[in-house]
C-alpha cells in the first residue's frame, strides 16, 4: 500500500526547504500525499512570529498546484499545544492499521527527537524518514544514546520496506541540501533583506501584504 507522508512543523514561514524535502521524498518512497501539519503553539520553541491563520494561509499558498501536498489543519484547530505522538494516534484510527505512515523530519528535527512527548512511541505507529539537512550531522557517535539505540535496530536502507509495514522503521535520505531556514529568513526580513527565491513567490507577497517579520 502507498504509504502517506506527514510533515509537522511551525512553518513561520514555509520555505523552499521544506517543500523540496516533501517533494523528494514523494519521489524516493512513492508517498500518495504529504500532509503538512503546522503545529498551533509549539511547546518546546518561542511563539511563532505570524499567527496560526497567517502560518496556515502560507502552507496554502505554497502547496497550491501540487496535488499530493495536503495542508491538515488539525493540530491549529485544536488550539492547545498539540503532540505528534497524538497526531499519529488520529490518523493511525482514521487511516487503519495497515497504512503505512512515514513521519517526515529534518536532521534536526531527528536529532531532538528525545525530547519529545512519548518520542518512542511514535516508531509504534510510523516509519521515521530523516531528511539530510546542512549543518546537522548524522554521526551516530554525535547522537543522544537512546536515539542511536532505536536507528540502529530500526534503520532500513530499502524504501520498498516501508510500504510492506505500517511503521517502526528509520530511513535516512540524502535529499538536495538546501541551507534554507525559517530563523534565517525572519532575520533576513528584519534587516530590510530580501528572502526571494528561497520561498514561493506567493509566500512572499502574502508577507509583505501581512507586514510580516518586519
Ligand atoms: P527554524 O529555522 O525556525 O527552526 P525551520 O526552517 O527548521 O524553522 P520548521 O517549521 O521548524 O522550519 O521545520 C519543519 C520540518 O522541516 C522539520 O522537520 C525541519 O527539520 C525540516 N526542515 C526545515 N528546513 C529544512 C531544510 N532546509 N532542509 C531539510 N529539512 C528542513
Amino acid at each position: 500500500m502507498a504509504p502517506i507522508g506527514i510533515l509537522g512543523g511551525t512553518f513561520d514561514p514555509v520555505h523552499f526547504g521544506h517543500l523540496r524535502l516533501a517533494e523528494e521524498l514523494v519521489q524516493q518512497l512513492a508517498l500518495s500525499e504529504v500532509r503538512f501539519i503546522p503545529a498551533a503553539n509549539p511547546w518546546h520553541r518561542k511563539k511563532p512570529a505570524a499567527t496560526a491563520m497567517q502560518r496556515m494561509e502560507m502552507i496554502r499558498l505554497a502547496i497550491a498546484g501540487n496535488a499530493r501536498f495536503v495542508l491538515d489543519e488539525r493540530e491549529i484547530r485544536k488550539n492547545s499545544p498539540g503532540y505528534t505522538v497524538e497526531t499519529l494516534q488520529e490518523l493511525r484510527q482514521e487511516r487503519g492499521s495497515r497504512q503505512p505512515v512515514c513521519l517526515l523530519l529534518g536532521a534536526d528535527a531527528f536529532l531532538g527527537l528525545p525530547s519529545w512527548h512519548r518520542w518512542r512511541e511514535l516508531f509504534e505507529l510510523a516509519h521515521v524518514v530523516v531528511a539530510h539537512r546542512p549543518g546537522f550531522s548524522l554521526l551516530q557517535e554525535q547522537m543522544d544514546d537512546l536515539l542511536r539505540e532505536e536507528l540502529e535496530q530500526r534503520i532500513s536502507t530499502n524504501p520498498p520496506s516501508l510500504q510492506s509495514s505500517p511503521g517502526g522503521r528509520i530511513m535516512t535520505s540524502p535529499i538536495t541540501p538546501l541551507a534554507i531556514s525559517a530563523t534565517a529568513i525572519r532575520a533576513g526580513i528584519k534587516v530590510g533583506r530580501s528572502p526571494r527565491y528561497l520561498l514561493p513567490q506567493s509566500v512572499l507577497d502574502y508577507i509583505r501584504a501581512q507586514e510580516l517579520y518586519i
